[in-house]
C-alpha cells in the first residue's frame, strides 16, 4: 500500500505529527530529546519509567485554535537504518523535521545535507538554533548564515520558523513544542482510524518475559491487543502494546508509537506493518517466504555463475 497522502479528508480524525530531529554531529540532538523526553514524562505519567524504545510522545498545551488536547510524535532514532529503509520505499513517516544547528558551531556538511533533503523532499521544517546557553554564541549570525545557504527563515520573509532553544537548561522548548504543534496544525494531519491498519517498524528486539518486540508507528487505522499483523517475514498476533512511558493501551491510534510483542520472530526496523484475519495473514506470509526462497535461489545461482566465470 502506499502511506498515507496529504491532505487527508477533513472529516477524518486529527492524528499527532511524526517529527524527527536532524542536523550535524555534536551539535545537540540526543539532548534535546532526552531532554523533551524527561520534560513530557514529568508533565504526563507520575513516576513514569522511560524506556528508549525509538519514538516517544509529548503533550502540547492546550493552545491551539480547537483546544483539543494534543501529542506529538517524536521519533529518536535518526540515524536508524529504518529511516532509509522507509525512505527507499518511498514512505515519508515524518511530517515535520526539526533541523538543530549549534550556536557555537553553525553550518556544517550534515547540516547542509539536511538543507538539501528538506529542499528536495516537501516537509514542513522548524530550525532549532541549539546551545544558546553558551556564552558569547549570536543565534543571528547562525540565522543569516542559513539564509545564505538557501533556508528560508520566516525573520527575513520566509515560511520557516526558527527557534532559540538549549537542550541543556531546556531554553525554548516549550517555543519549540508550541512551533511544531503550530505547524501540525496548519498541515491538518488527520488519518482513517477504521479499517486497513498500516504502520513500520520502527526498532525491534527480544525482550525478556515479553519476547520478539517492536516499536511500530501507526500511520492509519487502530492496532489493538489480539490483531493479527505481519512485517516482512515476521508475523504474530498482537498481545500487549506499551506507550514510550512502558504504560499498557488498549487501542495505538496513527500517529503513535507503541511496542508490540506477540511476534512469532522479530520484524526488522523499517518493515511495514499490516493487520489482516488470520488465514490472510499466513497466505501472506507463505507467499512472502516462497518468494523469499526464489530470491535466495536466484542468489546462489548467479553466485554460482560468478564464480564459474
Ligand atoms: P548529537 O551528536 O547531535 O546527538 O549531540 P549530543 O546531544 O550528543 O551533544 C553533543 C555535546 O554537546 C554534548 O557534550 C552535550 O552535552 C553538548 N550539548 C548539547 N546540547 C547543548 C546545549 O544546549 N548547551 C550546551 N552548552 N551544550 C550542549
Amino acid at each position: 500500500y502506499p502511506p498515507p497522502s496529504h491532505p487527508e479528508p477533513s472529516t477524518l480524525p486529527i492524528r499527532p505529527p511524526v517529527v524527527t530531529i536532524m542536523g550535524h554531529v555534536d551539535h545537540g540532538k540526543t539532548t534535546l530529546l532526552d531532554t523533551l523526553r524527561s520534560t513530557s514524562v514529568a508533565k504526563g505519567e507520575a513516576g513514569g519509567i522511560t524506556q528508549h524504545i525509538g519514538a516517544f510522545s509529548v503533550p502540547v498545551p492546550a493552545s491551539g485554535s480547537s483546544g483539543d488536547a494534543r501529542t506529538i510524535t517524536f521519533l529518536d532514532t535518526p540515524g536508524h537504518a529504518a529511516f532509509s529503509a522507509m525512505r527507499a520505499r518511498g514512505a515519508g513517516v515524518t511530517d515535520i523535521i526539526v533541523l538543530v544547528v549549534a550556536a557555537d558551531d553553525g553550518i556544517m556538511p550534515q547540516t547542509r545535507e539536511v538543507i538539501e533533503l528538506i529542499n528536495k523532499e516537501k516537509v514542513s521544517v522548524v530550525v532549532a538554533i541549539n546551545k544558546i546557553d553558551k556564552p558569547g554564541v549570536e543565534p543571528s549570525k547562525v540565522e543569516t548564515a542559513l539564509l545564505a545557504a538557501g533556508v528560508q527563515l520566516e525573520t527575513f520573509g520566509g515560511d520557516i520558523p526558527s527557534v532559540q532553544v538549549s537542550g541543556i537548561t531546556g531554553q525554548g522548548l516549550d517555543q519549540l513544542v508550541e512551533t511544531i504543534s503550530a505547524l501540525a496544525e496548519m498541515q491538518d494531519l488527520r488519518a482513517e482510524r477504521e479499517g486497513l491498519v498500516q504502520g513500520y517498524v520502527i526498532e525491534s528486539k527480544v525482550q525478556k518475559g515479553l519476547g520478539p518486540v517492536a516499536t511500530v508507528l501507526v500511520l492509519r487505522g487502530c492496532l489493538k491487543p489480539t490483531d493479527h499483523i505481519i512485517a516482512g517475514l515476521a508475523n504474530g498476533k498482537v498481545r500487549l502494546l506499551h506507550d514510550s512511558n512502558g504504560k499498557p493501551v488498549k487501542v495505538a491510534y496513527p500517529g503513535m508509537a507503541v511496542t508490540v510483542s506477540g511476534w512469532k520472530v522479530l520484524p526488522n526496523a523499517g518493515d511495514e506493518v499490516l493487520k489482516g484475519s488470520d488465514s490472510d495473514i499466513k497466505k501472506a506470509l507463505a507467499n512472502r517466504e516462497r518468494m523469499a526462497d526464489l530470491n535466495a535461489t536466484l542468489g546462489d545461482v548467479e553466485l554460482l555463475n560468478e564464480q564459474r566465470r
